[in-house]
C-alpha cells in the first residue's frame, strides 16, 4: 500500500473523523448521493456515514465523496399532480411566441426570440 493510500485508508475514522476509504473501496451498503439517486433514493436527512477520498496527483488536495447508508435512505419524493402541472406550464411558456402569443409545437429558439413564422416575417 502506497503512502497516498495509507493517508486515505481510515476505516475507523481516527484520522478523518468519519470512516474513510480510498476511492472505489467503499464497502457494500454505503452509496454516494449520486448512486442513491440512481437507485431512486435520497439520503433523507441522514448525516454522511463515511467518505471516500482521493488525493489529486499534483496538489495532493483531497477529493471527497460522502457516503450514506442505503438502508436509511428514503425514496425520492414522487411527482405530485401540482408538480406535473407546474412543469406543464413551464413547457408551454417555452413554446409560446412572445411576439404573436401563438403556442407552437416546438420550443421558441433563444437565438431568434420569436417563432419561426414571426422570424420569417
Ligand atoms: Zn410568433
Amino acid at each position: 500500500m502506497t503512502t497516498a493510500y495509507a493517508e486515505v485508508y481510515d476505516p475507523d475514522g481516527t484520522r478523518h473523523g468519519i470512516p474513510t476509504w480510498p476511492w472505489r473501496w467503499a464497502p457494500d451498503g454505503l452509496a454516494t448521493r449520486r448512486q442513491l439517486r440512481a437507485m431512486g433514493l435520497r439520503p433523507g436527512g441522514q448525516e454522511p456515514a463515511a467518505q471516500v477520498m482521493r488525493l489529486r496527483r499534483r496538489t495532493r488536495e483531497p477529493l471527497v465523496a460522502y457516503l450514506y447508508h442505503v438502508s436509511l435512505a428514503l425514496p425520492v419524493r414522487p411527482m405530485t399532480p401540482a408538480k406535473w402541472a407546474a412543469i406543464d406550464v413551464a413547457l408551454k411558456a417555452r413554446r409560446t411566441c412572445p411576439q404573436c402569443r401563438q403556442v407552437c409545437d416546438y420550443v421558441i429558439p433563444r437565438s431568434l426570440g420569436c417563432c419561426n413564422q414571426c422570424h420569417a416575417g
